[in-house]
């Protein structure tokens, strides 16, 4: 494992797309509990497919509308373990598939990024239906099976969701991140290298907001846009 680049998968990883869709779906039906967010009714990786039948389409429905992933809120200790990733050196990148019948999600992805981590992190998405062609060290990602047409260069990091007591075979002797609050010891047991010395562009955009306050300090003491590195804003 030489590559510092650390792939991770957005939904129900970072983002907390079955929350979000549990949250909705008991809106347009006060008081139901065929579908949760726990174990008892989460069974399979496609939150659609738990509840079946008539609701099948209804899901899809809603995870389709437009706005939904924009609203996503973040996993617990996402947002933090990824900024640390960044600020200590390794190169992450949000690796993401889009939603064939939501295809306006994947700007809504990018969209989410830039709210939830710092504008810079909108140039750190890679979205892609194959996710093997992506090179990385790790690929962290709740699915449990992520296959493609390549051998993936990555070690996938499955990150463990309530869905996944129902599939305790599969995960057998597999790399499970259980909370994003262990990302260095877990990394540390797969053998990620840790990288040298972070970049100063790497911590840059673990710490966008750092940037821009230093930024505006600068020009309040007077600096100008020129040595602020921004072009002078033309009267017209
Ligand atoms: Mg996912």
């Amino acid at each position: 494992m030489q590559s510092n680049i650390i792939l991770i998968d957005m939904d129900n990883t970072i983002a907390d797309f079955d929350g979000e869709v549990v949250k909705r779906f008991t809106l347009r039906h006060p008081g139901q509990r065929a579908l949760t967010t726990g174990q008892e009714t989460r069974t399979n990786w496609g939150i659609a497919k738990d509840v079946g039948g008539k609701h099948h389409d209804e899901i899809a429905e809603i995870y389709g509308t437009p706005g939904f992933t924009e609203a996503l809120p973040a996993i617990p200790g996402a947002i933090a373990a990824l900024k640390e990733m960044l600020a200590e050196g390794y190169d992450v990148r949000l690796c993401t598939s889009p939603l064939m019948r939501a295809p306006h999600g994947a700007g809504e992805k990018i969209v989410w990024a830039a709210k939830m981590l710092g504008q810079e992190w909108m140039r750190r998405i890679v979205i892609s239906s194959d996710k093997t062609i992506v090179r990385g060290a790790v690929l962290v990602d709740d699915k449990i099976d992520v296959t493609g047409t390549q051998q993936p260069e990555w070690e996938h990091l499955v990150f463990s969701r309530p869905y996944h007591a129902h599939h305790a075979d599969s995960l057998s002797g597999r790399h499970i991140l259980r909370s994003w609050a262990d990302w260095r010891s877990v990394f540390a047991s797969i053998g990620v290298p840790i990288p040298a010395v972070p970049s100063a562009a790497l911590q840059r955009d673990a710490f966008p907001a750092a940037v821009e306050v230093s930024v505006s300090d600068a020009r309040r003491r007077g600096a100008s846009e020129e040595q602020l590195g921004r072009p002078k804003r033309v009267r017209r």
